[in-house]
């Protein structure tokens, strides 16, 4: 119908103008009030009106083809956004693909708020959840019950709590303040002696220590009641020895092979020559995590050491010296500001002394005399001082090949004559034995001796301390027995000395 309306109407128009067909488009828009047309223009060229073909697209078959491309349009659409995932991943680790990032914000939160109710404390996320977008099919989702396992097992959550730190670093942490707070207070208490506590003027840290707010791990988060030890000692392993009969600290430091400084460290309340049966000794050298420095003000007495002065004497030969005046040390009062960290000393400033006692000056007299010639002289002397206890000869049916001389254990034995040290050791029943070769056939014997004071093949002078009166070998008491043989024949001694 409408089509024999252009054609009527416009018969004139497209046959005197070129521009027809611009005309032709307004009418139809404007008065047949149709969208679109097309219009062969070669055939309105051709003037040949009744064959003229104009393609007119009504409203009607307007919407119906916009529909049609809008449906086809949604289909394609939906086949393309459909198919769109996203690949989780925790803390870089890929856990599998989801249709969207709702699905694990709303179990996330889920977790968080159980947690916030277990622990009554703010919970956060300690783990980084990240995104990439991909494409999966259902069948290659995740499901939910694999999802809510992995936020339980894979997330780590971290509990508002109290860090305890040193130097910024954090060395533990606890549920409340009150508890981080308690914890350094024992930690300064180990350090402290109660019955001295009057002299400390300051308890600090080495460190610089601070409580701080932070959300922890859950296994981060500790006891009180085990911290302090754990902070003191740097770890929870415990390693002791009970002290058994007989035993020093020395031999432990030995046994397990801890020097005395780290014992020491590891005991420092224990006093080395003090220590008793069962008492317990920490092998566990300790690293701190933190350090607690105490600086006491204390009160001591001291002793002071006494000086020595050295006299000469020609009386004494030059490899000799005798005590004339026995130094005795002073005493002095002492007030000192003495620094500790963990209980070891630091420094230690004297702040006042008093003198109660002044030192003596020990006097040492120091011989000057040319030592004699180191052989024999052809006479003797008597080699210590004591009581003729035996004499030579004869005795109950056998014979005494020297003579005994009766003197307290560690008496000077000295050499009857100068020569040369023949023989130094034990000798069945001489016990400890010195022979020295005087020259021309004569050797000298000295036995039951406690010390010896020259080695074999040392030169000795007349006079010279060569070892002290014991009671070793065969005999009854202390005493030294004397012997000089000539040509390997036991002589009288009393007939040589003179
Ligand atoms: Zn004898």
């Amino acid at each position: 119908m409408e089509l024999e309306k252009v054609k009527s109407a416009f018969r004139p128009v497209v046959e005197s103008s070129k521009g027809a067909f611009s005309k032709v488009k307004k009418f139809c828009v404007k008065n047949l009030n149709l969208k679109n047309f097309k219009l062969d223009i070669k055939q309105l060229k051709k003037l040949n009106l009744h064959k003229l073909s104009i393609k007119i697209v009504n409203k009607k078959r307007f919407a119906m083809t916009v529909g049609t491309i809008s449906l086809a349009l949604i289909l394609i659409m939906y086949v393309y956004f459909s198919g769109i995932a996203y690949a989780v991943s925790i803390n870089g680790n890929e856990l599998g693909k989801v249709r969207n990032k709702k699905q694990v914000e709303d179990l996330l939160l889920q977790v968080k708020e159980e947690y916030k109710k277990q622990y009554n404390a703010e919970i956060s996320t300690g783990s980084q959840i990240t995104y990439i977008k991909t494409r999966a099919s259902n069948k290659e989702l995740l499901s939910s019950a694999t999802l809510e396992d992995a936020m339980r097992e894979d997330v780590t959550y971290t509990i508002q709590s109290f860090s305890i730190s040193a130097n910024d670093s954090t060395i533990a942490a606890f549920k409340t303040k009150e508890e981080a707070d308690k914890v350094l207070e024992q930690i300064k208490a180990a350090y402290v002696k109660e019955e001295e506590k009057a002299q400390y003027k300051e308890i600090t840290f080495a460190e610089k220590v601070e409580v701080k707010q932070e959300f922890n791990e859950e296994d981060k988060i500790m006891q009180a009641e085990a911290a302090a030890s754990f902070i003191l000692k740097g770890t929870n392993e415990v390693k002791i020895h009970k002290v058994q009969e007989g035993e020093s600290i020395w031999g432990i430091s030995r046994k397990y092979n801890i020097s005395m400084d780290d014992l020491q460290k590891a005991n420092p309340s224990i006093d080395p020559s003090k220590i008793k049966i069962d008492q317990e000794i920490n092998l566990l050298v300790p690293k701190p995590l933190v350090s607690v420095k105490t600086t006491e003000v204390a009160e001591y007495k001291e002793n002071i050491p006494f000086e020595e002065k050295t006299e000469l004497s020609s009386s004494l030969y030059k490899d000799q010296s005798s005590v004339k005046v026995k130094g005795v040390y002073g005493e002095r009062d002492v007030v000192a500001e003495i620094v500790k960290i963990n209980g070891i000393e630091e420094s230690r400033n004297v702040i006042s002394e008093k003198i109660i006692k002044e030192p003596k000056t020990q006097v040492v007299v120091k011989g000057t005399k040319e030592l004699p010639p180191k052989k024999g002289t052809g006479t003797f002397t008597m080699p210590t001082r004591g009581r003729l206890s035996s004499r030579f000869g004869s005795r109950w049916g056998s014979t005494h090949e020297g003579i005994d001389l009766a003197a307290p254990i560690g008496t000077t034995v000295n050499a009857a004559d100068g020569g040369v040290v023949i023989w130094v050791g034990t000798n069945g029943s001489y016990g400890k034995l010195i022979k020295i070769d005087h020259g021309a056939g004569y050797v000298s014997y000295y036995g039951h001796l406690s010390k010896y004071f020259v080695q074999k093949g040392d030169k000795v002078y007349k006079g010279q301390k060569i070892a002290a009166v014991g009671n070793t070998g065969r005999s009854t008491g202390p005493h030294l027995h004397f012997e000089i043989r000539k040509s390997g024949k036991p002589v009288n001694p009393l007939n040589y000395v003179k």
